[in-house]
């Protein structure tokens, strides 16, 4: 097995141009999937975004009188043809996650910054790789990304994943991950 990940997600060169600018996300729908984290995702935009799986785009909202910018990682893969989305766990005394989890409703405007990272690879249908991944709570939300992009993009690649979590109940796509479980060779769930 190739436990090479600094070679797997070695600093890219990227063609896209560093963009500052902020653009105006519409909020299409907004699903709890545990009592502490929500899905935000997002309508297409006119000018559709160009990402890789495993950005992650920086919402800017005002909070208590102060405007605060929060990363958060896309779940979403535009290989698999599905709308951006990002999942917000609540942190204890958090200010723009809880604001979020208690205020974003589908129509809602958020402004957003442009995705950015550089946790990607690269996919090829001939390309035969052993990836290893081991994430914890939302951690899981850019490992979700190019995960089911491996699998769905490169047929000889197999993937193992670790993944810790306080309880069951809290287990972001738990759903999601039995539905790709029988294409990953082997998936560990860890509560602590
Ligand atoms: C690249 C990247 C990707 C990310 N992806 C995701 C993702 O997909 N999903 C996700 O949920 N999160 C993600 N995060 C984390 C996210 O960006 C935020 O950090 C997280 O939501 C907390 O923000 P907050 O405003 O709620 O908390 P904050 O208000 O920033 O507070 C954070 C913690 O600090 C404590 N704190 C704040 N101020 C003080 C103080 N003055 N004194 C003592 N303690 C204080 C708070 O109580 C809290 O526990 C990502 C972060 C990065 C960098």
């Amino acid at each position: 097995m190739n436990f090479n990940l600094f070679n797997l997600f070695k600093q890219k060169r990227r063609h896209k141009k560093k963009d500052e600018s902020t653009l105006c996300l519409v909020l299409d729908s907004v699903e709890k999937l545990t009592s502490h984290a929500t899905k935000l995702v997002f309508q297409q935009p006119e000018v559709p975004l160009y990402y890789e799986p495993g950005q992650f785009l920086t919402i800017i909202d005002e909070v208590a009188g102060k405007k605060l910018r929060r990363a958060y990682s896309l779940c979403s893969s535009p290989y698999l043809n599905e709308p951006l989305a990002v999942v917000v766990k609540r942190v204890a005394g958090g200010k723009m996650s809880n604001h979020i989890n208690d205020h974003y409703k589908p129509g809602m405007q958020v402004e957003v910054m442009p995705p950015a990272g550089s946790f990607t690879t690269n996919y090829e249908k001939s390309q035969k790789r052993e990836l290893f991944f081991i994430g914890g709570g939302s951690g899981i939300t850019p490992l979700f990304s190019i995960l089911k992009t491996v699998l769905q993009q490169e047929p000889k690649s197999s993937i193992t994943l670790i993944y810790g979590n306080r309880d069951v109940d809290s287990i972001i796509f738990k759903d999601e991950l039995n539905h790709w479980r029988e294409k990953i060779i082997s998936l560990a769930s860890y509560i602590f």
